[in-house]
């Protein structure tokens, strides 16, 4: 299968170029020349088949041409080595809860994908040399990534953070692993981290000499494995008997996860709408509303992962329907939240159902609450552990967030961090001693 750009102003690319690139040269994003529909027995069947077998079948249809049909179940199997349950909040609602990966946040998933993916790469071909990931991080990508490539042969990661600015349930996630992972405690912003992570892809002294490669959440191996998920919650719904009407409603930033949602629907997934739930960088909200795409500089928030005030994954909605406004309200509403309504929503929820939000996964209960129809089925994305946010749902709810083990596991490590100066030249130093 070939990747285009968005941009159209380049080459189609091959799968494996497309995943050690990222990004397309002309700075478009890649997509499938072909989103295939799966068959009407398929969605029959659905209900009676396990989440791998779900997945494998999935990702046939994207990798099936470019990886051998046994590694890419080995790909798929590995990387789904957590549950994504469907648990009913109150009638007629539903958590799609994808926080029982190893960093208790959906971006597991595809971190996890690529990883392997990457690393099935590196063992057929014959460029044997060491591949290093270099990641920008100001949280939750960082441990994501780690987190997936950890262990995994023949790759590095390089995390780099701004010293001081992630939280120390985020920086134990990154910084205590070891191993092939390396934390990288950056004094500046991060801004700054972003800035070293680009000079060096933009170095062409060390990029002949060291194969680099980002690890962004635009890569197609991150955003595609995504819409495994969308299936099986399908599948749960169905199973309970409340298959039809559903709508889906999606906590977002970068808008990754619900445009692998809007290519599941393109597959012949059996939704009936989308909802995309902003907090107050509404940007995509404000889209919806005039039909003009107005980015600005992002606002930050409770629910901080979707403090995005451009997001990437637009240029891929658009792709989808033509950039046509019209086709894009017909299927997708928005919704936007302050702060406070945020805040509101996870006490409200707590208080009368027992179901503990984080903020980001609030975002999007509160807009299937006030947009799902009598009939309608309605299932929102809860995108993280509450426990992630400890404090700022401990806060608003009164109650204290026990600490899942696997999370509690991170914080008794030990951090390793290297400590570097926001100049280029210190990274660089650090990049050519890795030869
Ligand atoms: C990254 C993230 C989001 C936003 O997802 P996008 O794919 O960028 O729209 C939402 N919630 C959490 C917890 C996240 O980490």
């Amino acid at each position: 299968m070939k990747y285009y750009s968005t941009n159209h102003n380049v080459p189609e690319a091959t799968l494996q170029e497309a995943v050690v690139k990222g990004l397309a040269s002309d700075r478009g994003l890649f997509m499938p020349e072909r989103i295939e529909r799966m068959p009407a027995g398929f969605f029959e069947d659905i209900d009676k088949m396990s989440f791998h077998e779900i997945a494998v079948c999935v990702a046939r249809c994207f990798f099936g041409e470019d990886v051998e049909r046994d590694a890419l179940e080995d790909i798929v199997r590995d990387t789904l080595s957590f549950p994504t349950p469907v648990v009913e909040v109150e009638s007629g609602i539903y958590s799609l809860e994808l926080f029982h990966g190893p960093t208790l946040a959906f971006k597991d998933v595809g971190a996890r994908f690529m990883a392997r993916l990457l690393r099935y790469f590196i063992n057929r071909g014959s460029d044997r040399r060491m591949v290093h990931v270099l990641v920008a991080t100001s949280g939750d990508t960082g441990s994501a990534v780690a987190n997936g490539f950890l262990g995994v042969d023949g790759i590095k990661v390089h995390v780099l953070y701004p010293k001081g600015k992630v939280s120390p349930i985020q920086e134990c996630q990154f910084a205590t692993l070891g191993d092939n992972i390396t934390a990288i405690e950056v004094d500046g912003t991060f801004d700054d981290c972003q800035r070293l992570v680009k000079s060096a892809f933009m170095d062409e002294e060390l990029n002949n000499r060291l194969l680099l490669t980002s690890a962004n959440s635009i890569n197609v191996a991150r955003f595609l494995p995504q819409s495994f998920y969308y299936f099986n919650a399908y599948a749960a719904l169905k199973s309970k008997g409340v298959g039809n009407d559903v709508v889906v409603c999606v906590p977002s930033g970068n808008f990754g996860n619900l445009t692998a949602g809007l290519i599941a629907h393109r597959m012949g997934l059996p939704v009936k709408r989308f909802v995309a739930a902003n907090n107050a960088n509404d940007i995509f909200y404000n889209y919806l509303s005039t039909g003009v795409y107005s980015p600005r500089p992002s606002t930050p928030t409770i629910a901080n992962a979707m403090d995005v005030g451009d997001p990437s994954n637009f240029a891929r909605i658009l792709d989808l329907y033509g950039a046509n406004h019209a086709d894009v309200v017909s299927l997708i509403s928005g919704a936007a939240y302050s702060d406070d309504e945020i805040a509101d929503t996870i006490k409200e929820c707590y208080e009368r159902t027992g179901y503990l939000l984080d903020p980001h996964g609030a975002c999007a209960y509160r807009a299937l609450r006030e947009q799902l129809n009598p009939g309608e089925t309605g299932v929102f994305l809860e995108t993280a552990h509450p426990a992630k946010f400890r404090d700022t749902v401990s806060s608003i709810t009164g109650r204290d967030v026990e600490i899942p083990p696997r999370l509690a596991a991170f914080m008794n490590g030990e951090k390793m961090s290297v400590a570097m100066d926001k100049e280029f030249k210190y990274f660089k130093q650090y990049l050519e001693q890795l030869l």
